[in-house]
């Protein structure tokens, strides 16, 4: 016998909830990177997948390793590719340590790797893309730490003016009159590590249409472990998911010793069957291929139908 060679590393997590595709790795305590690439930006970077390079920000969480391990190679491998310098987004109270880490990796290869910061705090916002725009939200976890609500920003006619010529309208306008309502649409919110608590209920949260979260404990006497160390239990998803807006959930995070299987049964044992079909686990490849199939065919059907002379 010679011996065996080492596991192949795992394939990406990959959802596709149309428009928006969700991938990348998160495993609680190894790494959490998960990338919209419709978005330009990945939430995290515990490690650097090559399609993360893509991402023109990279919004971090906390500066737990699993979720920053992988930023300085993220920098390094974009400018090296000559994908232009990336931006960090992060709390303002960690960017002093973020640059200390990438300093150091400055001094060490003797060589300097350009890099963005941008700090949010508590409700402020950063616009990623054209009408896009990135929010923090303070959220609850062994070190400071933040989340993030991606929302589209949309004009809409006042109804009193609809129907009326442009060339009406345009005057109303170069008058100063305001015939636009604006409204914020939340697609997506990013939690990252968190205890559950107000800040989860917070509207932008609980409209988004797409929430990704964590859940790190799913046993039923692992409430008090979940506590601890700031992290939710599946017990405290199903609370949660009952009184948000969301159309989808994707959960993150779950231990590698987790059986997903088993995780599954204590989610519907939560929640009830209903809500946990709302319910995506990232790392669940078989599901979420099976699901890609079914998506895939789908569409294969209606370009036939749309075909037909
Ligand atoms: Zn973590
Ligand atoms: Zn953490």
């Amino acid at each position: 016998m010679i011996p065996r060679p080492p596991p192949r590393d795992g394939a990406l997590g990959y959802l596709y909830l149309p428009p928006y595709r969700i991938q990348g790795v998160s495993i609680a305590g190894e790494a959490t990177s998960i990338q919209i690439p419709e978005m330009d930006v990945c939430f995290d970077m515990g490690s650097c997948p090559r399609s993360a390079l893509a991402a023109k920000f990279c919004a971090l969480t906390h500066g737990h390793m699993d979720h920053v391990g992988g930023l300085a190679y993220w920098c390094s491998q974009r400018n090296f590719q000559g994908m232009g310098p990336g931006t960090i987004i992060c709390d303002a109270r960690i960017e002093d340590d973020v640059r200390g880490m990438l300093d150091g990796y400055n001094a060490l290869e003797r060589q300097r790797t350009p890099y963005e910061i941008k700090t949010l705090s508590d409700g402020e916002e950063i616009q990623i893309k054209n009408n896009i725009m990135l929010r923090a939200f303070r959220t609850e976890h062994t070190c400071p730490s933040t989340g993030y609500v991606i929302l589209e920003k949309r004009t809409k006619l006042k109804e009193e003016y609809v129907g009326l010529p442009q060339e009406k309208l345009r005057e109303l306008k170069q008058r100063g009159t305001e015939i636009v309502n604006h409204i914020e649409i939340p697609q997506i919110a990013f939690t990252g590590d968190t205890l559950p608590g107000p800040h989860l209920l917070n509207d932008d949260v609980r409209k988004a249409k797409i929430i990704i979260t964590e859940c790190t404990f799913f046993e039923p006497d692992h409430k008090k472990r979940a506590k601890v160390g700031m992290h939710m239990h599946v017990d405290d998803l199903a609370e949660w998911l009952r009184v948000t807006e969301c159309e989808h959930m994707v959960v993150g995070h779950i231990s590698r010793r987790t059986h997903l299987g088993v995780a599954r049964k204590q989610l519907i044992e939560a929640m009830g069957n209903e809500l946990a079909q709302k319910v995506f686990f990232l790392m669940d490849h078989r599901s979420n291929r099976a699901r890609y199939e079914i998506q895939e065919e789908e569409a294969r059907k209606l370009e036939a139908e749309q075909n037909k002379p």
